[in-house]
């Protein structure tokens, strides 16, 4: 058995019941194995059993009390995976399926991640098995209070710097921000992801979404094609996907379906971005208003269907897993020309093996959706230097971010016998520059 699916067994029988972080590892490793074949330092190391395990976890209970009076218990988790290249830096997901196999495969994915933005961040996630829906502002508020109440002991802006994920926006991070501060006593940049008045940085609510629209641009000029005037579909209405279909509408992309949890809208006209925006940033309502507004555009409960409209570029946005072996091969059948990751992990390996075995230009997550997590570094350096840098600085710095991981990451794969494929260059280019820090720094 070689060194890779040694380790990848060690994980699987060390960590049961999680499922999704044994799917991460998998992913990653087995794409590393050309790496370690000229790399026998790696091994001596042991750099690989070091890398799949978390530098530190904390699980810890979140008691609150909700508006009947009533006192809730929820789950807390961080993971601190790596810092070998910077502190601990990666989203919270504030999400019923929360649970430590989810967030450990997020993690793990940041490590590379944050590797291949070239800032110095190490990998981090956490979160917890609140759901924000349907609650009031004051119990999130009072949620995110207690949350916070435990987690600052862990955090800081040189240690790990938390920012939001599924079902963690502006209001979460605010309350959690303001809980910060109050325990501390110091205003630093413990969070990203703030809002404008208080430290946050302009673009990064838009910069997940924009970067992995960048990212797939790039992509898509090396086959001379473009987002000019092609058909786009986009799982999610939350933050990834709203800016992802602003900024493709924005390159002349039609937009024509975006989705939420209970269904997706079909809107063959183009999707209109400022009812969606109205709809889930402001009103927090569902998805399947949009036709009330529009009665011209069809709804259709369930999500999966979404993969059968007829697209040439195809943007899951919403969770992992969403995009499965069916999808794939729908979007295969209707010509779709090219995948790209918004959300961490949403194809399937069968779905990964559809694209690739029909040529589909695939811009997986970890390099796709990097530019959310590159313009929070750069959030960083604004609050390090106390500074603001306008709306035209940041995006053209987070542009030049993602152009520059497309380009490695394509270089990487050529460099080592894998032309063409993205993720095994993301893999390797991200893995690399965290191996060698790891090596430097010796058996901690
Ligand atoms: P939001 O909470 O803003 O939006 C999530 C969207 O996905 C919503 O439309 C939600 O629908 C849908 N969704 C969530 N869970 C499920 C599910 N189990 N099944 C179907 N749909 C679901 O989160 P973000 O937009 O921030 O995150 C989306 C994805 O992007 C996640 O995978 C996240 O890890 C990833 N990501 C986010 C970054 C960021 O900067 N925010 C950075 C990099 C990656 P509903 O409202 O019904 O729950």
């Amino acid at each position: 058995m070689s060194y890779v699916q040694e380790v990848i067994q060690q994980v699987i029988s060390r960590n049961p019941g999680e499922p999704e972080f044994h799917q991460a590892v998998k992913e990653v490793l087995e794409t590393l194995e050309p790496v370690l074949q000229v790399r026998r330092d790696y091994q001596q190391a042991g750099i690989l059993e070091r890398i799949v395990e978390p530098e530190r976890q904390v699980i810890f209970r979140v008691p609150w009390v909700d508006d009947q009076g009533r006192v809730q218990v929820n789950r807390g988790f961080r993971v601190e995976f790596n810092s070998a290249i910077g502190p601990y830096k990666g989203g919270l997901r504030f999400h019923p399926s929360v649970n430590l196999g989810i967030i450990k495969f997020l993690g793990f994915e940041q490590i590379f991640k944050n590797s291949l933005t070239g800032t110095p961040i190490g990998g981090g996630k956490g979160g917890s098995d609140f759901d924000p829906k349907g609650k009031s502002d004051g119990e999130v508020m009072r949620f995110c209070q207690s949350f916070m109440t435990e987690l600052y002991r862990h955090i800081g802006a040189n240690t790990d710097v938390p920012a939001g994920d599924i079902g963690v926006g502006s209001r979460e991070i605010g309350y959690m921000f303001g809980q910060y501060k109050r325990i501390r006593n110091v205003f630093e940049g413990v969070l990203t992801g703030k809002g404008l008045t208080y430290g946050g940085s302009l673009v990064r609510k838009e910069a997940t979404g924009y970067g992995l629209v960048f990212f797939v641009n790039e992509m898509l000029a090396d086959r001379g094609r473009s987002f000019d005037g092609a058909t786009v579909v986009i799982s999610g209405s939350g933050n990834v996907a709203i800016y992802a279909a602003e900024k493709a509408m924005q390159l002349g992309a039609k937009v024509v379906a975006m989705s939420d949890s209970n269904g997706y809208v079909y809107d063959a006209e183009g999707i209109k971005l400022d009812t969606v925006k109205q709809l889930k940033e402001v009103e927090r309502k569902r998805i399947r208003e949009y036709v009330n507004i529009h009665p011209r555009a069809e709804y259709h409960e369930g999500c999966k269907g979404i993969w059968n409209i007829p697209c040439d570029i195809a943007l899951p946005c919403a969770t992992q897993n969403e995009l499965d072996v069916d999808g794939a091969r729908e979007l295969v059948k209707n010509g779709c020309i090219a995948v790209g990751e918004g959300a961490n992990m949403p194809s399937t390996p069968e779905a990964i093996e559809v694209f690739k075995t029909n040529g589909v230009l695939f811009a997986p997550a970890k390099a796709a959706n990097a530019g959310g997590v590159a313009t929070s570094s750069l959030e960083m350096s604004q609050n390090s230097m106390r500074l603001s840098w306008s709306f035209e600085e940041v995006e053209s710095k987070l542009r030049d971010i993602m152009i520059n991981i497309y380009r490695n990451v394509r270089e990487t794969a050529r460099e080592y016998g894998c032309e063409g494929d993205l993720l095994a260059g993301a893999n390797i280019a991200g893995f690399i520059k965290v191996a060698d820090a790891m090596l430097a720094q010796g058996v901690v």
